[in-house]
């Protein structure tokens, strides 16, 4: 049973990496196709006036905490979320679980080279990780059809998707059914952080909760985007009054 807190009526399971990482797997052995959505405060804020974003994330199989904001933001219901399950780190634990398994996984996203450059760092990194497919994030609706039969063909255990979110939701949702993975992932620019072309924030950022603070400080352009995080904490406080 999925014990679930809503944050601005987006469901996100109360699950810790290690539970995550054992739903992801229960998943692998149930039938059908599932999908698993990992938003940040900013995503929760777009789904507040993007409907078709919002009935996605309300029919994910998992939804969990891409961000200490959601995280913070839990704590004024009555089930908290336990830790912030970021999608980068979500994927880590997936390979380093998976690896030396049967399972398989298909990279689909990025600027060309990027996700093969991921893929080559992340199999030397874990012995044994399966990559079978990889594609890039640019594609006409001819190129689409391609990548949807090599994902069909290919029948990936684990197909990760990095189109930027809410692109990659709307994406794997329309497509599922037709190219037959077992689980999909939206993991936003994970491929550009596995292949070395952007950095994570180091580790002291991560445990106080700056990481926000150093993508701000490291790509600058993101300000626009990042101006929803004050809007969501904002939003979460003033619902909270009016309960
Ligand atoms: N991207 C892509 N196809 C597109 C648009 C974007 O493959 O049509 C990729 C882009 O190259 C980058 C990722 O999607 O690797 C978006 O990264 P970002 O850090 O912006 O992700 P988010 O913050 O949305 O999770």
């Amino acid at each position: 049973m999925r014990k679930i807190t809503q944050v601005l009526n987006v469901p996100f399971d109360a699950v810790t990496m290690k539970e995550a990482v054992l739903r992801v797997k229960i998943l692998l052995n149930t039938e059908g196709q599932h999908f698993i959505c990992t938003p940040n405060p900013e995503i929760v804020m777009e789904a507040q006036k993007d409907k078709e974003l919002m009935s996605i994330l309300r029919e994910a199989d998992m939804v969990v905490p891409d961000g200490v904001g959601v995280v913070w933001a839990s704590k004024y219901s009555s089930i908290r979320l336990k830790e912030r399950v970021a999608g980068y780190d979500l994927t880590q634990s997936l390979f380093a679980e998976l690896a030396g398994t049967e399972k398989t996984f298909y990279f689909f996203g990025g600027a060309p080279g990027i996700a093969t450059e991921a893929a080559r760092k992340m199999m030397k990194q874990y012995p044994g990780l399966k990559i079978v497919g990889i594609h890039n994030g640019y594609f006409d609706s001819e190129e689409e059809k391609k990548i949807i039969h090599d994902i069909k063909k290919l029948s990936p255990s684990i197909l990760l998707v990095g189109l930027g979110a809410p692109k990659q939701e709307k994406w794997i949702y329309e497509n599922m059914r037709l190219f037959g993975a077992k689980v999909s992932i939206g993991v936003g620019g994970s491929f550009d952080v596995m292949a070395g072309h952007v950095k994570r924030a180091p580790k002291f950022y991560q445990k106080f909760g700056l990481e926000w603070f150093y993508r701000l400080i490291t790509q600058p352009a993101r300000w626009r985007r990042m101006m929803r995080l004050p809007i969501f904490a904002f939003t979460v406080l003033k619902t909270r009054k009016r309960r």
